[in-house]
């Protein structure tokens, strides 16, 4: 593809065909290589291979077509030099945590984070040596006050989840390169149709693929991206030894995904927008998290850092616990369960599911209340979702 200032291929364009290399069959469609190893022309060239003079492909743990295809296409997406796909979105963090860090190194995490990237800080990196500081994700002086001579990583997510906070990301990034730390950012609310960590700084985006890069509920996988020097020495040198791969078929899956990732993430971003104004209006409801509103309070930021709002929407019901579980059971089209980023939506109540394990104090700190309820909105009708919420407000 032409790489020239002037002829640099739209986001959309880039989303249907980069990364595709089309075989001597001709064929129109991605195609799935499921194979797990490769066969060499003779022994000199397997020698060749081996020892990295000749590139080409060995093995599947290493590389495969169809997985190399998405990895550059979403790296492409991202703005970043380098993409390694993972076998699903904790394996992402972990691959780079683990080849990136060592024994004694400190991280600083946001403590708005996805509940198994807190587990993974607070109980695995642990073992090993590595400790996590949490901080608030909007108070910039914490994040600077948390950070010592041996800290290497700064952590966090954007908006988060599920109260949508959004970090200053440009911000972070300069406080992280002051101290010659990493700024890795979790971009599975925005996606790059709607946020480019990158080019706002941070060195690091993560993905769980199995949410909006899929769409459809369907695959589990991950990736990474960001420079060369970091993600192609530091992270895949993990993944293709340790071998938390992502298979092609699901690769496929996710190719097929990012072609209609622009155009979905434009519709869950209008419906949620709507679901948030209406729910703003309703006498049950005492508070509603979306940064598309003009009362959130990072609206601002998140109209320069983002091109459009996402598909989560949080609220609070004055009645509670009770409540929430009444609204939720109320419902006919919406799915009680705790993914997101599907074109059906999805509806939680956080308090008893993803932070059912943390303390009381534990949550109230979170500012997860008993009568919180997330919805990632999807791709139904908007009067049919407001239907089946109205029914039990
Ligand atoms: C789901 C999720 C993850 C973990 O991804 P998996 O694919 O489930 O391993 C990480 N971060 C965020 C923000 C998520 O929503």
């Amino acid at each position: 593809m032409p790489d020239t200032k002037d002829t640099l291929p739209g986001f959309e364009t880039l989303a249907v065909r980069a990364g595709q290399q089309r075989t001597a069959e001709c064929e129109h469609a991605e195609p799935i290589f499921p194979t797990s190893s490769y066969v060499f022309e003779s022994a000199a060239d397997a020698a060749a291979r081996f020892s990295g003079e000749r590139p080409g492909n060995i093995y599947s743990r290493f590389t495969n077509p169809t997985v190399r295809t998405f990895e550059q296409r979403l790296a492409a997406l991202e703005g970043g030099e380098r993409c390694v796909a993972t076998a699903s979105g904790m394996s992402a963090i972990y691959a780079t945590c683990a080849g990136l860090l060592q024994s004694g190194d400190h991280v600083v995490s946001s403590r708005s984070i996805f509940g198994s990237t807190t587990l993974l800080f607070t109980n695995f990196l642990h073992k090993f040596g590595i400790e996590t500081t949490f901080v608030a994700q909007d108070d910039l002086s914490g994040w600077e006050g948390a950070i010592r001579p041996e800290t290497r990583l700064l952590f966090l997510e954007t908006p988060s989840n599920p109260l949508t906070e959004v970090a200053d990301i440009a911000a972070l990034a300069d406080l992280a390169h002051t101290h010659k730390c990493l700024l890795v950012v979790d971009n599975c609310f925005c996606t790059p149709a709607l946020q480019r960590p990158l080019s706002l700084g941070a060195d690091i985006v993560i993905h769980s693929a199995t949410k909006y890069l899929d769409g459809q509920g369907r695959c589990m996988g991950g990736a990474v991206v960001g420079r060369e020097d970091v993600v192609g020495e530091g992270v895949y040198g993990f993944l293709r030894t340790c071998g938390p791969t992502m298979s092609p078929f699901n690769a496929w899956v996710f190719l097929k995904g990012l072609e209609t990732l622009s155009i979905r993430m434009q519709a869950h971003c209008v419906s949620a927008q709507l679901l948030a104004d209406w729910l703003q209006d309703q006498p049950a409801v005492s508070r509603v998290y979306y940064p598309g509103l003009a009362s959130h309070p990072q609206h601002e930021l998140a109209t320069r850092q983002q091109s459009g709002f996402g598909g989560i929407v949080a609220f609070d019901l004055k009645g509670g616990q009770e409540a929430a579980w009444k609204l939720i059971d109320a419902t006919r089209i919406c799915s009680i369960t705790a993914n997101l980023g599907d074109t059906k939506t999805t509806i939680t109540h956080p308090a008893t599911t993803t932070h059912g394990r943390l303390t009381p104090q534990q949550r109230e700190e979170a500012g997860i209340s008993d009568g919180l309820v997330r919805v990632a909105v999807g791709l139904e009708s908007v009067d049919d979702l407001r239907a089946d919420l109205a029914r039990g407000l």
